[in-house]
């Protein structure tokens, strides 16, 4: 190691730090390479420890930070560099001295120079990395806790240092997936972090369903495979299309502290009811208006089975139903009634899943829709009404085309009952008298261009076998433009005025009532 020192054999290896909002490096955490054709690979796990041992990591970060700066000076935009000091290192009141004189001959900005340190620093008497960390700050550059989650490090500690970044540990990333006590300790971090308004950058980001996760989760920097393995500078400059603005603190990034006040804010005034409850189906949340719905205040609701108020008959089959639920990953929605209050709610189910389609609870909502309920039953009532009013009625009601086809007959009693409209209006043909079938088709398609009011006679036979003598009258109806759109028809029973026709025709061959009769055919013509 010390000859690899002497011929300068440490080189930086860059890997982006990638903006999960855009997709944009903003930077690069640089990573020491020993780069030796006659030695086999050599990774930083190994020779770093060692370097600590033999007193040898001063000269090894002199390497790095130096050919790190001078090199990244050639990139585009201004992309940050995040250096990684040993523990050790923050041991010694020297350390800022030491780094600043690295780089500043360089010409590399201050500003957007990071420092890496592990939770390893932070342990025993760190008042030494304290002030250094301090130092670092106060010329602008950036500290970042590195590997958080692995080590011991107490809030305290996490607090007193000012951070402007929380590195989460791959190892938390990769089980992501796989592990829901991964996902929460992730969840949890970013949550810590952006409340304590920290950058947060997630390492060791290999798939894009780790990415997603992350974004979900409000993770703002990722590192990893998935953007990148670390490079020498030279194929950095040759890929970076255009990059690296540095990292920018988004104003408008709602903390959890926030979602977590505006969510509450919506569950507590939202205008149905809301409850969630656990995979054992029991209540871990209710607002006030399902607790009203469900007739008793929320503390008595909360920790209790769904279920526990249920008649004992109900119990099983809704305890199945919301387990269905669950396994199916689905929504059921439905309507009850609650007789004695005499309202009504449409009342939907839902599985809740986390971002890799774990179920963790059921979503619980009601609405009240007792109006809605009530004008239906008002609009069902006057629907039968005005449909018994035309059954019975002797009028039948039809409807043609321009073309003279007729599309619509409605119901009558005792003919043309055949519920699908095409039956019917053949059932009524069929009936037609013979004799006047053709006649009144005829006439019919005659009087179609003249679009004025229509009227005829015929014979229908009724249910009962009897010809029957019916007058059907027609009025067309125009559009705004004056065309013909429809004709709209009136089918009604005329046999007894037929009836009287007949007998007031034979009176008036008897002289005697001649004059008489005469009045009474005026009126009916
Ligand atoms: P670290 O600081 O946690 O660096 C991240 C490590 O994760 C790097 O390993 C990097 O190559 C690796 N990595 C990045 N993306 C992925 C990924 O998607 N999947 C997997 N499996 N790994 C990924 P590397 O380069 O072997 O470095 C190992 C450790 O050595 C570093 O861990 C850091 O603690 C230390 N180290 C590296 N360079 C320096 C240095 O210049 N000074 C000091 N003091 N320590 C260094
Ligand atoms: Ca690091
Ligand atoms: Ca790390």
């Amino acid at each position: 190691m010390k000859d690899a020192l002497r011929h300068s054999r440490f080189e930086p290896a860059f890997q982006p730090l990638v903006d999960m909002s855009n997709g944009l490096v903003v930077g690069f955490e640089v990573l020491a390479r020993w780069v030796d054709p006659a030695l086999p690979a050599i990774g930083p796990v190994h020779f770093i420890p060692a370097a600590e041992r033999y007193g040898l990591i001063g000269p090894l970060t002199r390497q790095i930070l130096r050919k790190g700066c001078t090199e990244a000076l050639q990139f585009p935009g201004e992309p940050i560099l995040a250096f990684n000091l040993s523990p050790i290192q923050f041991r010694d009141p020297d350390l800022f001295d030491f780094v600043i004189a690295v780089i500043e001959p360089t010409g590399f900005p201050l500003r957007r120079v990071h420092i890496e340190m592990t939770e390893s620093a932070l342990t025993g008497d760190d008042g030494v990395a304290l002030a250094t960390v301090q130092r670092f700050k106060s010329v602008g550059i950036g500290v970042a806790l590195d590997d958080f989650g692995t080590g011991f490090a107490s809030l305290t500690r996490l607090h007193a240092f000012p951070f402007e970044t929380l590195k989460i540990d791959a190892s938390f990333v990769q089980t992501m997936e796989t592990d829901p006590g991964s996902r929460k300790i992730v969840a949890s971090v970013i949550g810590l972090g952006q409340s304590l308004g920290m950058t947060i950058v997630a390492e060791g980001v290999e798939t894009e369903q780790q990415a997603t996760i992350l974004r979900r989760l409000g993770c703002d920097i990722a590192q990893g495979w998935l953007f990148g393995k670390p490079a020498a500078a030279l194929e950095i400059v040759r890929s970076l299309p255009s990059p690296t603005g540095g990292i920018q603190r988004k104003s408008t990034r709602v903390s959890p502290l926030q979602r977590f006040h505006q969510l509450e804010a919506l569950y507590k005034d939202a205008p149905i009811a809301l409850g969630f409850a656990d995979l054992d189906l029991s209540y871990v949340s209710v607002n006030d208006r399902l607790a009203q719905i469900l007739g008793r205040p929320a503390a008595d609701i909360v920790g209790h089975p769904i279920t526990e108020k249920l008649p004992a008959r109900h119990k099983l089959a809704m305890t199945r139903l919301l387990q269905r639920i669950i396994d199916r990953r689905s929504i059921k929605s439905h309507e009850y009634s609650d007789g004695a209050m005499a309202r009504s709610y449409l009342i939907s189910c839902q599985c809740v899943c986390d971002d890799v389609g774990d179920a963790i609870g059921l979503s619980i909502t009601a609405i009240d829709i007792t109006q809605r309920k009530a004008a239906q039953v008002a609009l069902k009532a006057d629907e039968e009404h005005f449909r018994r009013s035309v059954e019975l009625s002797p009028n039948v009601a039809w409807a043609a085309k321009p073309s003279g086809e007729v599309d619509y007959m409605s119901p009558a009693l005792g003919i043309g009952e055949a519920s699908a409209m095409a039956d019917r209006i053949a059932d009524w043909y069929a009936r037609m008298h013979e004799q006047d079938r053709a006649r009144v088709r005829q006439e019919w398609l005659a009087w179609l261009p003249s679009q004025r009011p229509f009227s005829t006679q015929f014979r229908i036979k009724w249910n009962d076998g009897e010809w029957r003598w019916v007058l059907s009258r027609a009025k067309p109806f125009f559009n705004s433009r004056g065309q013909l759109e429809r004709w709209y028809g009136v089918i009604s029973d005329i046999s007894d005025q037929k009836i009287l026709e007949a007998t007031v025709a034979q009176m008036a061959s008897l002289p005697q009532e001649n004059a008489q009769a005469a009045q009474i055919l005026k009126l009916f013509r």
